[in-house]
Parts: C-alpha cells; sequence; structure tokens
C-alpha cells in the first residue's frame, strides 16, 4: 500500500509530536462516517462526538495532510464573497442568518484551543490591508455592513495607524479585525483529532474512501476494509477527487503557495509587524503573510487554476515578499510548499446533502479556516435535525465554470488575469 507523508513545509517539520494512526482493515460501524481530516472532517467529528454520536474518520493520507495542515494560518472571518453579494444571490432573510454565523467559526477555534488544551501558537488580530483608494473605499464599506449584521470589532486604519501594524510604503490604510488572528494550522489540526480520540471517535490514516454504496445504510470502502454508518459526511474538499462525480464539475482545485524565511532577529521581526498581526491585502490574487511562533515570516500568495504544482515556488513568491519588505533581500528562505484549495465559481461554500444520509461541505475558495470550523457545527446540527443553519448554506446557488473539463482552467485564468489587472489599474 502506498504510505502518504506530509508534504516538507514549516508546520510538518515543527509539528507537535502524534502517533502514527492505523489504516482501517476489515469492517467497521458507526453512526457516522466522516471522509477527510481536515479541519471540515474533524470539526463536524469533534461537534458530533460531543452531540453523543459513535463517528469514525478515515483520512486518505495524513491529519491535517491538505489545506489544513498547509495553509497561511490566518483566522480570517467571514466568507470569501461579501456579505452584501451573497444578500443579493440568497435575499435578506437567508443572508441575514449567513451574516450572523460570518464570525462564528473564530469564536469555535479559540473555544477548540481552551477547551483542549491545544498548543498551535494562536495570537490576536488580523489586518485586511489596502493597496489603493477603491480598495479602501471598500473595506469602509464592509465595515458599516458587518455592524449591520451585529459585528462590531472593525477598526478602520488610516495610512499612519497602518505604518503602525505593517512596516511597509505599499498600503494606504487597512482595517483590523480585533477576531482575527492566527495559528500554527497543522497543529491546530492535530490538536483537534487528539480531541476526537479522547472523546472516543476513531481515524484511520493511509484510509482513502474509494467507493461508497448509497442507500439507507451507506457502506464507504476502503482499499482493505469498510465502514457501515447511518450518515456519511463528505469533507476531501480540493484533494476528493471524484468520489462524488455529482460535485466536481461545479467546483475547482487550486493551488496557492506559501514560502517562510529563517527565524529573524527579534528586531528585525517587530520592526515588520510590530504587533504581531496576520496580513492579508485586498487584491482579487492576494499576499497574505504573518510571524510563525519562531519569528519566521511565512508568506504566501498566487493562484495556479488547476492546481498543477510548481517548479520553483521560491522564485514566485519571494519577489512578492521583497515588494512588501525590501529589507528582507538578504533573509535565506528555509521552506516552501504548495497546497490545494476549491474554488466554485461563486466562491461561496457547496454545501449539501445527497439523498437523505450523505453530506458534503466544500469549496470555501481560498478562506476556510474559520469556515471549515463553523461547517463541522452546522452539519452536525443538521444530523441531530436542526437543520436551519445548515439549509441557509445549502441554498446557495452552484453553478458549473464556463467551458467545461477542458477549458474551464484557461477560463478561470483568463478571468482572474482580468481582476488583476483592475487591481493594478487601482480600477
Ligand atoms: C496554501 C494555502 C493557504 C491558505 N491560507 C489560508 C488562510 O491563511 N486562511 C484561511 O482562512 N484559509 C486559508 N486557506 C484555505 C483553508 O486552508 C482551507 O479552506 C481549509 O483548510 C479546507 O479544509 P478542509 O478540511 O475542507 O479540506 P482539507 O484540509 O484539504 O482536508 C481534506 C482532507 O481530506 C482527505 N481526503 C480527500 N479525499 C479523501 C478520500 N477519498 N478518503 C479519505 N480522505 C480523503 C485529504 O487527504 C485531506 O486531508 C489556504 C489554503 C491553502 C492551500
Amino acid at each position: 500500500m502506498a504510505h502518504t507523508e506530509y508534504p516538507r513545509s514549516y508546520y510538518a517539520a515543527s509539528a507537535n509530536p502524534v502517533p502514527d494512526r492505523p489504516e482501517l482493515l476489515g469492517g467497521a460501524e458507526a453512526d457516522v462516517c466522516v471522509i477527510g481530516a481536515g479541519y471540515t472532517g474533524l470539526s463536524t467529528a469533534l461537534f458530533l462526538l460531543e452531540y453523543g454520536f459513535k463517528v469514525v474518520v478515515l483520512e486518505a493520507a495524513k491529519v491535517g495532510f491538505g489545506a489544513s495542515g498547509r495553509n497561511g494560518g490566518q483566522i480570517v472571518n467571514s466568507y470569501s464573497r461579501d456579505i452584501d453579494v451573497i444578500e443579493r444571490t440568497v435575499g435578506p432573510k437567508q443572508a441575514q442568518l449567513l451574516g450572523q454565523m460570518a464570525f462564528e467559526g473564530g469564536r469555535i477555534i479559540r473555544e477548540r484551543i481552551a477547551t483542549y488544551g491545544i498548543q498551535c501558537d494562536l495570537k490576536d488580530g488580523g489586518v485586511f490591508a489596502a493597496l489603493n483608494g477603491n480598495q479602501m473605499r471598500h473595506l469602509e464599506g464592509q465595515k458599516r455592513l458587518w455592524e449591520r449584521h451585529g459585528h462590531h470589532q472593525l477598526e478602520l486604519l488610516d495610512a499612519t495607524r497602518i505604518r503602525e501594524v505593517v512596516n511597509t510604503g505599499r498600503y494606504l490604510g487597512g482595517m483590523l479585525d480585533k477576531s482575527g488572528g492566527h495559528i500554527h494550522p497543522l497543529n491546530l489540526a492535530l490538536g483537534e483529532a487528539a480531541a476526537v480520540e479522547r472523546l472516543g471517535g476513531v481515524i484511520h490514516e493511509q484510509t482513502p474512501a474509494v467507493r461508497i454504496d448509497r442507500g439507507p445504510n451507506p457502506l464507504v470502502h476502503t482499499p482493505r476494509g469498510r465502514v457501515r454508518a447511518k450518515f456519511v459526511v463528505v469533507a476531501g474538499n480540493a484533494y476528493l477527487g471524484n468520489l462524488l462525480p455529482e460535485l466536481s464539475a461545479k467546483s475547482m482545485p487550486c493551488g496557492t503557495q506559501v514560502i517562510t524565511t529563517e527565524p529573524l532577529p527579534e528586531p528585525l521581526a517587530r520592526e515588520l509587524l510590530p504587533q504581531d498581526y496576520c496580513v492579508e491585502d485586498c487584491n482579487y490574487l492576494l499576499d497574505y503573510y504573518r510571524l510563525s511562533g519562531d519569528r519566521r515570516l511565512i508568506y504566501g500568495g498566487g493562484v495556479v487554476y488547476g492546481a498543477r504544482d510548481p517548479a520553483d515556488i521560491e522564485s514566485i513568491i519571494r519577489p512578492k515578499m521583497l515588494q512588501t519588505f525590501p529589507q528582507l533581500k538578504d533573509v535565506k528562505i528555509d521552506f516552501a510548499w504548495t497546497g490545494n484549495f476549491l474554488l466554485t465559481l461563486s466562491r461561496l461554500p457547496q454545501v449539501g446533502r445527497l439523498g437523505d444520509n450523505l453530506y458534503y461541505s466544500q469549496g470555501c475558495s481560498g478562506h476556510g479556516v474559520t469556515y471549515t470550523h463553523l461547517a463541522g457545527k452546522v452539519l452536525a446540527e443538521a444530523l441531530r435535525g436542526q437543520a436551519e443553519r445548515f439549509d441557509a448554506f445549502a441554498a446557495l446557488p452552484h453553478y458549473p465554470f464556463p467551458g467545461g473539463r477542458l477549458f474551464r482552467i484557461p477560463f478561470t485564468a483568463l478571468g482572474a488575469w482580468y481582476y488583476s489587472l483592475r487591481d493594478r489599474l487601482g480600477i
């Protein structure tokens, strides 16, 4: 059997020690079989266990092998689409419900960390940085909208204030989300997996679900085992492949790349990010960065549609980092890696149920650290019979990418090129 290890990343190199979990051999039974041990699967499993369900989690590789163990570590609240756009799509009543939930994922993460004593370098504060007047006006509008939905923890930063939190001349303002922040993402996933096991859940690594026999008591097949369950939750996101063919036409795996410097001397780290907040800019193809627990700069950006692995990640991301912080020109890059997220055309998550008992949530299109934690709660609520919040997500419409399987990658890249050109021109 193929054995899949973590990619070489700063997170894998600094992961808290954990035992290997055995492959599933033979038959198992559970109330719920969860497929995928990223944040979506782990959060769902944890809520289900807290509600008293018996849960088995199947993971094709290792806990946090996908985006959850490779991401920028930024606790970015809300969704990858603005709430006014959501309101125009689903109407004011559903938008109200989605708006109320938009900052809940960040709270769930903090509760998990506190309840289960997870060591993952949590720090508070996230900044959205504006590169031009249009982006600043957009942030001002966003703040007003979020306040309408009851979220008052946002603070606009003028040109002077933003220099106090991120020492670069690139921005003319920004917005601080005091309920944002950052974490070591793989250690968060590993801590949540340990909590799943502490509550009696079972996790099998190196165990891909290869087929699901649907019906009243679905049977999930793996290479050397099977799980009989009352419900199945599919949480494989960009790494799922074609297990649920109904979903794949309406979503597309995309890669984004991250580099990590050597540890920076304390005065230099403090000079770059004096408040130790994480930062993402407001471009369509955005840059995102933060300091790690041991004072490395973790810098991400760029998107590869269709998720091909780029050959030389450092040559793509380092120039972006130097544009923001030219003072790092002599600093060594210790790690560079790529990871896949799942894009939908609307950039809203794809959530729903196939038949009576096969649930899924995927495709949050970039900002997923908080949403996936919320999704776990919403899915678990639906399984125990309270589906109002699940239904609000399931009602979000989804469309196939233009161009079909053959041309969807060039078509989407063309669209992204257009939006990045607008960003560069500041229009
Ligand atoms: C490089 C990068 C940077 C990012 N930065 C940020 C950020 O800073 N902030 C933010 O909010 N979001 C960020 N994101 C997005 C965020 O990480 C994801 O939205 C989120 O982690 C998705 O979690 P998930 O559990 O749905 O999927 P994943 O974490 O991808 O987990 C899916 C899991 O399912 C497993 N799996 C797949 N198929 C099967 C199968 N058939 N059987 C068993 N197991 C299976 C996979 O092996 C994988 O472990 C980033 C994404 C990437 C790639």
